[in-house]
Protein backbone atom coordinates (compact mmCIF):
# COMPACT_ATOMS: atom_id res chain seq x y z
CA UNK A 1 0.00 0.00 0.00
CA UNK A 2 2.62 2.59 1.26
CA UNK A 3 4.51 1.34 -2.02
CA UNK A 4 2.12 1.58 -3.72
CA UNK A 5 1.54 5.57 -2.45
CA UNK A 6 5.41 6.83 -3.38
CA UNK A 7 4.81 4.94 -6.84
CA UNK A 8 2.14 6.96 -7.19
CA UNK A 9 3.68 10.27 -5.89
CA UNK A 10 7.03 9.22 -7.99
CA UNK A 11 5.06 9.27 -11.51
CA UNK A 12 2.90 12.67 -10.88
CA UNK A 13 6.29 13.88 -10.11
CA UNK A 14 7.96 12.57 -13.40
CA UNK A 15 4.82 13.25 -15.25
CA UNK A 16 5.35 17.14 -14.30
CA UNK A 17 8.53 17.24 -14.67
CA UNK A 18 8.34 15.76 -18.44
CA UNK A 19 5.10 18.01 -18.56
CA UNK A 20 7.30 21.23 -17.76
CA UNK A 21 10.11 19.66 -20.05
CA UNK A 22 7.40 19.84 -23.00
CA UNK A 23 5.66 23.46 -22.17
CA UNK A 24 2.16 21.94 -21.03
CA UNK A 25 0.57 23.87 -18.71
CA UNK A 26 1.49 22.32 -14.78
CA UNK A 27 -2.14 22.97 -13.98
CA UNK A 28 -3.51 18.99 -15.78
CA UNK A 29 -0.87 17.67 -13.56
CA UNK A 30 -2.02 19.57 -10.05
CA UNK A 31 -5.68 18.33 -10.79
CA UNK A 32 -4.57 14.93 -11.78
CA UNK A 33 -2.25 15.24 -8.77
CA UNK A 34 -5.01 16.40 -6.26
CA UNK A 35 -8.05 14.12 -8.21
CA UNK A 36 -5.43 11.01 -6.88
CA UNK A 37 -4.96 12.14 -3.55
CA UNK A 38 -8.47 12.85 -3.00
CA UNK A 39 -9.25 9.23 -4.48
CA UNK A 40 -6.67 8.03 -2.10
CA UNK A 41 -5.85 4.63 -4.60
CA UNK A 42 -2.05 5.82 -4.21
CA UNK A 43 -2.10 5.37 -8.41
CA UNK A 44 -3.38 1.62 -8.20
CA UNK A 45 -2.69 -0.57 -11.02
CA UNK A 46 -5.82 -1.77 -12.99
CA UNK A 47 -5.91 -4.44 -15.56
CA UNK A 48 -8.26 -3.73 -18.37
CA UNK A 49 -8.75 -6.13 -20.96
CA UNK A 50 -10.99 -5.95 -24.25
CA UNK A 51 -11.54 -8.98 -26.95
CA UNK A 52 -10.88 -7.01 -30.11
CA UNK A 53 -9.94 -3.48 -31.78
CA UNK A 54 -11.87 -5.06 -35.13
CA UNK A 55 -15.16 -4.00 -33.64
CA UNK A 56 -15.61 -0.20 -33.40
CA UNK A 57 -17.45 -0.27 -30.02
CA UNK A 58 -14.72 -2.37 -28.09
CA UNK A 59 -12.29 0.58 -28.80
CA UNK A 60 -14.63 3.17 -27.83
CA UNK A 61 -14.70 1.11 -24.50
CA UNK A 62 -11.10 0.63 -23.52
CA UNK A 63 -10.58 4.10 -24.35
CA UNK A 64 -13.68 5.58 -22.11
CA UNK A 65 -12.61 3.03 -19.39
CA UNK A 66 -8.97 3.99 -19.57
CA UNK A 67 -9.69 7.55 -19.79
CA UNK A 68 -12.06 8.15 -16.82
CA UNK A 69 -10.01 5.87 -14.89
CA UNK A 70 -6.89 7.69 -15.00
CA UNK A 71 -9.31 11.09 -14.27
CA UNK A 72 -9.21 8.89 -10.64
CA UNK A 73 -6.01 8.95 -10.76
CA UNK A 74 -5.61 4.79 -11.27
CA UNK A 75 -2.94 3.37 -13.91
CA UNK A 76 -4.52 1.36 -16.23
CA UNK A 77 -2.88 -1.48 -18.33
CA UNK A 78 -5.29 -1.67 -21.81
CA UNK A 79 -4.79 -4.49 -23.60
CA UNK A 80 -7.09 -6.12 -26.88
CA UNK A 81 -6.69 -9.49 -27.97
CA UNK A 82 -7.86 -9.76 -31.67
CA UNK A 83 -10.26 -12.11 -30.66
CA UNK A 84 -7.67 -15.02 -29.71
CA UNK A 85 -8.80 -16.75 -26.49
CA UNK A 86 -4.88 -17.76 -25.54
CA UNK A 87 -3.87 -13.98 -25.85
CA UNK A 88 -6.55 -12.56 -24.01
CA UNK A 89 -5.60 -15.23 -21.26
CA UNK A 90 -2.13 -14.60 -21.18
CA UNK A 91 -2.43 -10.58 -20.65
CA UNK A 92 -4.50 -11.22 -17.98
CA UNK A 93 -1.88 -13.47 -16.38
CA UNK A 94 0.74 -10.33 -17.13
CA UNK A 95 -1.89 -8.04 -15.77
CA UNK A 96 -1.89 -10.41 -12.40
CA UNK A 97 1.76 -10.75 -12.30
CA UNK A 98 2.60 -6.71 -12.69
CA UNK A 99 0.84 -6.29 -9.98
CA UNK A 100 -2.88 -5.13 -10.89
CA UNK A 101 -4.71 -4.20 -7.91
CA UNK A 102 -8.41 -5.28 -9.58
CA UNK A 103 -8.86 -6.54 -13.42
CA UNK A 104 -12.15 -5.44 -15.78
CA UNK A 105 -12.12 -8.04 -18.46
CA UNK A 106 -14.54 -8.49 -21.74
CA UNK A 107 -13.83 -11.84 -21.97
CA UNK A 108 -14.04 -13.44 -25.58
CA UNK A 109 -14.96 -16.99 -24.30
CA UNK A 110 -16.75 -16.61 -21.10
CA UNK A 111 -15.79 -19.87 -20.04
CA UNK A 112 -12.03 -19.99 -20.86
CA UNK A 113 -10.29 -17.56 -18.28
CA UNK A 114 -11.51 -19.97 -15.34
CA UNK A 115 -7.94 -20.90 -14.22
CA UNK A 116 -6.57 -17.01 -14.84
CA UNK A 117 -9.52 -15.94 -12.54
CA UNK A 118 -8.37 -18.68 -10.12
CA UNK A 119 -4.96 -16.61 -9.93
CA UNK A 120 -6.99 -13.55 -9.55
CA UNK A 121 -8.65 -14.60 -6.34
CA UNK A 122 -5.41 -16.52 -4.71
CA UNK A 123 -3.96 -12.91 -5.25
CA UNK A 124 -7.00 -11.14 -3.59
CA UNK A 125 -7.83 -9.40 -7.14
CA UNK A 126 -11.58 -8.52 -7.44
CA UNK A 127 -12.74 -8.73 -10.70
CA UNK A 128 -15.39 -7.09 -13.03
CA UNK A 129 -16.98 -8.28 -15.97
CA UNK A 130 -17.51 -6.08 -18.30
CA UNK A 131 -20.06 -6.17 -20.78
CA UNK A 132 -19.60 -9.62 -21.27
CA UNK A 133 -20.58 -12.33 -18.45
CA UNK A 134 -17.54 -14.13 -17.25
CA UNK A 135 -19.03 -18.09 -16.65
CA UNK A 136 -18.05 -20.75 -14.78
CA UNK A 137 -16.17 -19.53 -12.26
CA UNK A 138 -16.87 -17.97 -8.56
CA UNK A 139 -14.66 -15.31 -8.96
CA UNK A 140 -16.38 -12.93 -10.72
CA UNK A 141 -17.54 -10.51 -8.28
CA UNK A 142 -19.40 -7.46 -10.26
CA UNK A 143 -21.10 -7.46 -13.91
CA UNK A 144 -21.97 -4.36 -15.31
CA UNK A 145 -23.88 -4.28 -19.10
CA UNK A 146 -26.67 -3.37 -21.05
CA UNK A 147 -30.24 -5.08 -20.32
CA UNK A 148 -29.27 -7.64 -22.57
CA UNK A 149 -32.31 -9.84 -23.28
CA UNK A 150 -34.06 -6.17 -24.05
CA UNK A 151 -31.93 -5.49 -26.27
CA UNK A 152 -33.10 -8.96 -28.38
CA UNK A 153 -36.68 -7.35 -27.68
CA UNK A 154 -35.67 -4.16 -29.30
CA UNK A 155 -33.73 -5.59 -32.07
CA UNK A 156 -37.23 -7.63 -32.69
CA UNK A 157 -39.48 -4.88 -31.93
CA UNK A 158 -37.46 -2.56 -34.78
CA UNK A 159 -38.16 -5.74 -37.40
CA UNK A 160 -41.90 -6.20 -36.64
CA UNK A 161 -41.51 -1.90 -36.83
CA UNK A 162 -39.85 -1.99 -40.34
CA UNK A 163 -41.90 -4.19 -41.83
CA UNK A 164 -45.15 -2.56 -40.68
CA UNK A 165 -46.64 -5.58 -38.77
CA UNK A 166 -46.54 -2.77 -35.84
CA UNK A 167 -49.39 -0.69 -38.04
CA UNK A 168 -51.15 -4.09 -38.52
CA UNK A 169 -49.87 -5.28 -41.80
CA UNK A 170 -50.64 -9.14 -42.00
CA UNK A 171 -47.83 -10.46 -43.90
CA UNK A 172 -46.87 -13.40 -44.33
CA UNK A 173 -42.97 -12.02 -44.54
CA UNK A 174 -40.11 -14.03 -45.51
CA UNK A 175 -37.55 -13.49 -42.46
CA UNK A 176 -33.97 -15.31 -41.72
CA UNK A 177 -32.73 -15.46 -38.33
CA UNK A 178 -29.01 -14.86 -37.00
CA UNK A 179 -27.50 -15.15 -33.46
CA UNK A 180 -24.17 -13.97 -31.89
CA UNK A 181 -21.27 -15.86 -31.06
CA UNK A 182 -22.21 -18.95 -28.73
CA UNK A 183 -19.41 -18.83 -26.68
CA UNK A 184 -20.54 -15.08 -25.68
CA UNK A 185 -23.31 -15.45 -22.87
CA UNK A 186 -25.16 -11.99 -24.46
CA UNK A 187 -25.50 -13.79 -27.53
CA UNK A 188 -28.31 -16.52 -26.06
CA UNK A 189 -29.76 -13.51 -24.29
CA UNK A 190 -29.65 -10.83 -27.51
CA UNK A 191 -31.15 -14.07 -29.21
CA UNK A 192 -33.69 -15.15 -25.97
CA UNK A 193 -35.39 -11.49 -26.07
CA UNK A 194 -36.01 -11.40 -29.87
CA UNK A 195 -37.60 -14.61 -30.12
CA UNK A 196 -40.00 -13.72 -27.39
CA UNK A 197 -41.25 -11.48 -29.66
CA UNK A 198 -40.70 -13.30 -33.08
CA UNK A 199 -41.96 -16.64 -31.54
CA UNK A 200 -45.28 -15.65 -31.82
CA UNK A 201 -45.41 -14.11 -34.58
CA UNK A 202 -43.91 -17.22 -36.17
CA UNK A 203 -46.26 -19.16 -34.82
CA UNK A 204 -49.29 -17.34 -35.85
CA UNK A 205 -48.01 -17.21 -39.99
CA UNK A 206 -47.53 -13.36 -39.82
CA UNK A 207 -43.62 -14.45 -40.32
CA UNK A 208 -41.79 -17.19 -42.45
CA UNK A 209 -38.19 -18.35 -41.97
CA UNK A 210 -38.12 -19.61 -45.56
CA UNK A 211 -34.70 -21.67 -44.84
CA UNK A 212 -36.35 -23.38 -42.23
CA UNK A 213 -33.35 -22.40 -39.99
CA UNK A 214 -35.15 -21.42 -36.31
CA UNK A 215 -32.56 -22.93 -33.99
CA UNK A 216 -29.79 -20.49 -32.46
CA UNK A 217 -27.54 -23.44 -33.34
CA UNK A 218 -28.07 -23.05 -36.49
CA UNK A 219 -28.62 -19.09 -36.52
CA UNK A 220 -25.41 -18.32 -34.23
CA UNK A 221 -22.22 -16.97 -35.61
CA UNK A 222 -19.14 -17.76 -34.24
CA UNK A 223 -17.11 -15.10 -33.12
CA UNK A 224 -19.36 -12.22 -34.12
CA UNK A 225 -17.55 -12.75 -37.65
CA UNK A 226 -18.83 -10.15 -40.89
CA UNK A 227 -17.52 -12.64 -43.27
CA UNK A 228 -19.24 -15.42 -41.53
CA UNK A 229 -22.37 -13.83 -41.79
CA UNK A 230 -22.21 -13.09 -45.14
CA UNK A 231 -21.11 -16.63 -46.63
CA UNK A 232 -24.23 -17.59 -44.20
CA UNK A 233 -26.73 -15.34 -46.02
CA UNK A 234 -24.81 -15.91 -49.28
CA UNK A 235 -26.30 -20.12 -49.28
CA UNK A 236 -29.68 -19.02 -47.90
CA UNK A 237 -30.14 -16.79 -50.13
CA UNK A 238 -29.10 -19.51 -52.97
CA UNK A 239 -30.55 -22.19 -51.51
CA UNK A 240 -33.92 -20.64 -50.77
CA UNK A 241 -34.62 -17.52 -51.92
CA UNK A 242 -35.09 -19.17 -55.70
CA UNK A 243 -37.79 -18.42 -58.84
CA UNK A 244 -38.23 -14.89 -57.34
CA UNK A 245 -38.67 -15.31 -53.43
CA UNK A 246 -37.86 -12.43 -51.53
CA UNK A 247 -36.36 -11.53 -48.40
CA UNK A 248 -38.21 -9.28 -46.19
CA UNK A 249 -36.44 -9.09 -42.93
CA UNK A 250 -33.37 -10.23 -41.54
CA UNK A 251 -32.88 -10.36 -37.87
CA UNK A 252 -28.73 -9.09 -37.39
CA UNK A 253 -27.49 -9.00 -33.54
CA UNK A 254 -24.45 -6.85 -34.08
CA UNK A 255 -23.63 -3.89 -36.57
CA UNK A 256 -20.47 -5.76 -38.18
CA UNK A 257 -23.32 -9.13 -39.24
CA UNK A 258 -25.53 -6.46 -40.52
CA UNK A 259 -22.43 -4.92 -43.33
CA UNK A 260 -21.93 -9.28 -44.31
CA UNK A 261 -25.59 -9.65 -44.66
CA UNK A 262 -26.20 -6.38 -46.62
CA UNK A 263 -22.99 -7.57 -48.48
CA UNK A 264 -24.66 -10.65 -49.82
CA UNK A 265 -28.12 -8.78 -50.58
CA UNK A 266 -26.22 -6.35 -52.34
CA UNK A 267 -24.86 -9.50 -54.47
CA UNK A 268 -27.66 -11.29 -54.89
CA UNK A 269 -29.64 -8.18 -56.93
CA UNK A 270 -31.04 -6.36 -53.46
CA UNK A 271 -30.56 -2.03 -53.31
CA UNK A 272 -31.91 -0.84 -55.61
CA UNK A 273 -35.53 1.10 -56.47
CA UNK A 274 -36.99 -2.30 -58.12
CA UNK A 275 -35.74 -4.71 -55.12
CA UNK A 276 -34.95 -2.70 -51.89
CA UNK A 277 -32.93 -4.27 -49.58
CA UNK A 278 -34.93 -6.13 -46.67
CA UNK A 279 -35.34 -4.88 -43.13
CA UNK A 280 -32.21 -5.38 -41.34
CA UNK A 281 -31.46 -5.11 -37.89
CA UNK A 282 -27.89 -3.96 -35.97
CA UNK A 283 -26.39 -3.06 -32.90
CA UNK A 284 -23.73 -0.88 -31.32
CA UNK A 285 -24.51 2.33 -33.70
CA UNK A 286 -21.15 1.85 -35.13
CA UNK A 287 -20.23 4.74 -37.87
CA UNK A 288 -20.62 2.77 -40.90
CA UNK A 289 -24.03 1.24 -39.89
CA UNK A 290 -25.27 4.40 -38.80
CA UNK A 291 -24.19 6.08 -42.18
CA UNK A 292 -25.86 3.05 -43.61
CA UNK A 293 -29.06 3.92 -41.74
CA UNK A 294 -28.92 7.30 -43.30
CA UNK A 295 -28.57 5.72 -46.23
CA UNK A 296 -31.78 3.76 -46.04
CA UNK A 297 -29.82 0.51 -46.27
CA UNK A 298 -29.91 -0.47 -43.27
CA UNK A 299 -33.12 -0.03 -40.97
CA UNK A 300 -32.15 -0.21 -37.53
CA UNK A 301 -29.27 -0.38 -34.66
CA UNK A 302 -29.18 -0.61 -30.80
CA UNK A 303 -27.48 2.10 -29.25
CA UNK A 304 -25.28 1.52 -26.18
CA UNK A 305 -23.61 4.51 -25.17
CA UNK A 306 -20.33 3.25 -24.08
CA UNK A 307 -19.84 6.10 -22.10
CA UNK A 308 -22.12 5.41 -19.81
CA UNK A 309 -21.27 1.52 -19.68
CA UNK A 310 -17.68 2.74 -18.80
CA UNK A 311 -18.84 5.69 -16.19
CA UNK A 312 -20.76 2.43 -14.48
CA UNK A 313 -17.76 0.55 -14.09
CA UNK A 314 -15.34 2.92 -13.24
CA UNK A 315 -17.29 3.43 -10.26
CA UNK A 316 -18.09 0.24 -9.61
CA UNK A 317 -13.89 -0.34 -9.90
CA UNK A 318 -13.18 2.70 -7.58
CA UNK A 319 -16.30 1.61 -4.74
CA UNK A 320 -14.71 -1.83 -4.81
CA UNK A 321 -10.93 -0.56 -4.15
CA UNK A 322 -12.23 1.60 -1.55
CA UNK A 323 -14.00 -1.58 0.25
CA UNK A 324 -17.37 -0.22 -0.26
CA UNK A 325 -19.88 -1.84 -1.68
CA UNK A 326 -21.16 -0.96 -5.33
CA UNK A 327 -24.49 0.31 -7.19
CA UNK A 328 -25.69 -2.73 -8.74
CA UNK A 329 -29.78 -2.89 -9.45
CA UNK A 330 -29.86 -6.79 -10.86
CA UNK A 331 -29.16 -9.59 -8.13
CA UNK A 332 -31.25 -12.07 -10.04
CA UNK A 333 -30.42 -12.42 -13.75
CA UNK A 334 -27.24 -13.05 -14.39
CA UNK A 335 -25.89 -16.93 -13.19
CA UNK A 336 -23.00 -17.38 -14.01
CA UNK A 337 -23.24 -21.27 -14.00
CA UNK A 338 -21.90 -20.72 -10.83
CA UNK A 339 -23.05 -17.94 -8.47
CA UNK A 340 -25.28 -14.98 -9.97
CA UNK A 341 -23.13 -12.00 -10.12
CA UNK A 342 -24.28 -9.10 -8.88
CA UNK A 343 -24.73 -6.46 -12.06
CA UNK A 344 -25.24 -3.10 -13.07
CA UNK A 345 -27.81 -3.07 -16.34
CA UNK A 346 -27.59 0.11 -18.02
CA UNK A 347 -30.73 0.65 -20.55
CA UNK A 348 -30.27 -0.21 -24.76
CA UNK A 349 -32.06 2.12 -27.09
CA UNK A 350 -33.48 1.48 -30.32
CA UNK A 351 -31.90 3.92 -33.53
CA UNK A 352 -33.18 4.02 -36.68
CA UNK A 353 -33.64 6.99 -39.28
CA UNK A 354 -36.73 8.67 -37.92
CA UNK A 355 -34.42 9.28 -34.21
CA UNK A 356 -30.46 8.71 -35.01
CA UNK A 357 -30.65 13.42 -34.85
CA UNK A 358 -32.08 13.07 -31.34
CA UNK A 359 -30.16 10.19 -30.07
CA UNK A 360 -26.86 9.63 -31.60
CA UNK A 361 -26.01 13.07 -32.50
CA UNK A 362 -28.10 15.03 -29.78
CA UNK A 363 -25.76 12.67 -26.67
CA UNK A 364 -22.73 13.82 -28.88
CA UNK A 365 -22.13 10.10 -29.69
CA UNK A 366 -20.91 11.30 -33.21
CA UNK A 367 -21.14 14.65 -34.67
CA UNK A 368 -22.81 15.49 -37.86
CA UNK A 369 -19.82 15.69 -39.41
CA UNK A 370 -18.61 12.09 -38.49
CA UNK A 371 -21.75 11.11 -40.25
CA UNK A 372 -21.14 13.30 -43.59
C1 LIG B 1 -21.80 -7.04 -27.16
C2 LIG B 1 -22.39 -6.39 -28.36
C3 LIG B 1 -21.51 -6.57 -29.57
C4 LIG B 1 -21.06 -8.02 -29.73
C5 LIG B 1 -20.03 -8.16 -30.81
C6 LIG B 1 -21.51 -8.48 -27.49
O1 LIG B 1 -21.02 -9.13 -26.37
O2 LIG B 1 -22.69 -6.93 -26.07
O3 LIG B 1 -22.56 -5.01 -28.10
O4 LIG B 1 -22.24 -6.24 -30.72
O5 LIG B 1 -20.55 -8.51 -28.53
O6 LIG B 1 -18.88 -7.45 -30.50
Amino acid sequence: MRLGRIGGVVSVIALAATMTACGSSTKTVDAQASASAAAGNGGALIGVTMPTKSSERWIHDGDNVKQQLEKLGYKVDLQYAENDIPTQANQIENQITKGAKLLIIASIDGTAITSQLQQAADNKIPVIAYDRLIRNSPNVDYYATFDNFKVGVQQATSLLKGLGVEDGKKGPFNVELFGGSPDDNNATFFWNGAMSVLKPKIDDGTLKVASGQTDFKQAAILRWDPATAQKRMEDILTKTYTSGKKVDGVLSPYDGLSIGILSALKSSGYGTSGQPYPIVTGQDAELASVKSIIAGEQYSTIFKDTRKLAEQTVKMADSVLKGQKPEVNNEKDYDNGNKVVPSYLLDPVIVDKSNYKEVIIGSNYYTEDQLK
